[in-house]
């Protein structure tokens, strides 16, 4: 029988999701979903000064917006529940004393300007931060006089002081650290709340997490979390550690590379497939070739063997052609729903909504091929939807032109335009290409001045379907103004 797969997405709210958590995210949910096994959503809250409001809820919109559903967690429940640590507390505090009575961890009643004097003395001699072991080998005696003394400890793991620890992680091998590199980590808090590293381990143990799919910035604590599943007994997960996240540059991806939070891009139009395939191929790749890759095939050919060491870049470049095709391949319908909700975010206020879905039926088909993001659909239509357009007089006149000939070209235009019979794209193209000829214009001289005119753009969806839809009142409208201007 194949194993049960179980992965978790393990996030501390604190603040609106970083791409980097959310790639993660993604991998074990793939893994999770390429196994028929279990995704579970945990909420890692044991930093209270770090917690941030809402942020809970931003993370679970995050992951529903990308579609990476989850079989238990906070809101849904599940066997293994509570899913959120600030409500399993009693858990952790379990295991602490446990390891306390076994010998594994000891009381510190270290004051945080000690530890804090330690710090800047290992600093001032280039050594490597921890804790100096002070209170590892208190006596009982000793340790009486601070309790009278009304010091509330902290529980530090005592790690062994030789020997190496190993792990075998799926992305990176044999893993190992020598046990004289690691810290006596503190395990729980004064104020009684667990630190990271060991409700992690409790609750991984305890909800059975098969696989555990993170940063590589936690590799440097496994070691402590493999000796902590020894001293508690539990069998430990296997472990991949995915490649970090860099910039184009190579540095570290953080903000000043733009957008790194997963609500920035969802304000910015990207839709949520192409950020789902753009993700998946952060440190993973199906051939090193095929970019485009459907959810259902990334699901089918996700492998952990897969998963590269080398750090990802992330470039936004990559992402505006991926979101490109992606908005490209939507069914008109759905590329309307889509944009609709960013013209009424983004129009100006002018424009009252609700908005004539009919008439933006017939606008999307000119931009849906033009646009990189959602959110570049209000900029590219917003002419379609004001009264009056603002524009400089100068882009009127095309090169070659001038004051007169301009004024001159678009009079006749205009009244050409009041007589045309049928008002479509093909009418106005078949009119005013030959009237270019007419007036021995060259046929862009004449189309830019008609495109700036009933745009107010130099560069806008193609001409005569444009100007179809605004219909030949408002053409001869805006062509009226523009005469006045000049
Ligand atoms: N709470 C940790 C984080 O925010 C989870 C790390 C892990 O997956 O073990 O990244």
């Amino acid at each position: 029988m194949r194993p049960v797969v179980r992965t978790r997405f393990a996030p501390s709210p604190t603040g609106d999701p970083h791409v980097g958590n959310i790639r993660t995210a993604l991998f074990a949910w793939l893994f999770a979903r390429h196994n028929s096994g279990s995704f579970i959503l945990r909420i890692e809250d044991t930093d209270v000064a770090r917690r941030v409001e809402g942020a809970v809820e931003a993370l679970m919109g995050s992951l529903r917006w990308l579609g990476l559903d989850w079989d238990e967690g906070p809101d849904i429940g599940g066997d293994y529940g509570p899913y959120v640590q600030s409500e399993r507390l009693g858990l952790y505090e379990e295991a602490a004393r446990r390891l306390v009575e076994q010998g594994d961890a000891y009381y510190c009643y270290c004051s945080p300007e000690r530890l804090e004097e330690i710090r800047a003395e290992q600093l001032r001699r280039k050594q490597p931060p921890g804790y100096d072991r002070q209170c590892r080998e208190l006596s009982e005696e000793e340790r009486k006089k601070k309790e009278n003394e009304g010091i509330t400890p902290v529980v530090r793991f005592k790690v062994p002081l030789e020997g190496q620890t190993r792990f075998s992680d799926v992305v990176w091998g044999e893993v190992k650290f020598e046990n004289n590199t690691l810290d006596d980590l503190v395990l729980l808090k004064s104020d009684g709340y667990p630190t990271y590293n060991l409700a992690n381990i409790v609750d991984d143990h305890k909800m059975e997490i098969s696989h555990v799919i993170r940063g590589e910035e936690f590799i440097s604590t496994t070691p402590h979390h493999v000796l902590l599943y020894k001293a508690l007994g539990y069998e430990p997960p296997q472990f991949a550690h995915l490649p970090r996240l860099t910039g184009t540059d190579r540095s570290k991806l953080s903000k000043r590379h733009g957008a790194v939070s997963i609500g920035e891009f969802r304000k910015q139009g990207y839709l949520p497939e192409a950020m789902v395939n753009f993700l998946a191929l952060l440190g993973w790749s199906l051939d090193d070739k095929t970019e485009l890759m459907t959810r259902q095939e990334l699901i089918a050919s996700f492998t952990l063997e897969r998963v590269k060491k080398t750090a990802a870049s992330f470039n936004p470049e990559k992402l505006d052609w991926m979101n490109g095709v992606y908005i490209r391949s939507l069914a008109p319908e759905d590329f309307l729903q889509r944009s609709l909700q960013f013209l009424e975010r983004d129009l100006p206020s002018e424009v009252m909504p609700p908005l004539s879905v009919d008439y933006i039926k017939q606008i999307m088909p000119l931009v849906q091929e033009r646009v990189k993001t959602l959110a570049d659909v209000p900029e590219l239509t917003r002419f379609f939807f004001v009264d009056r357009l603002e524009y400089d007089t100068e882009l009127l006149i095309t090169k070659g032109m001038t004051v007169e000939s301009t004024r001159h070209a678009l009079g006749v235009a205009r009244q050409r335009l009041a007589e045309l019979p049928a008002f479509d794209a093909e009418s106005l193209e078949e009119m005013l290409r030959p009237l270019a000829a007419e007036m021995e214009l060259k046929t862009g001289q004449l189309f830019g001045t008609l495109r700036t005119a009933v745009t107010g753009q130099t560069a806008a969806p193609p001409l005569f379907q444009t100007m179809a839809v605004l219909g030949r009142e408002t053409c001869l409208e805006r062509i009226d103004r523009a005469l006045d201007r000049l």
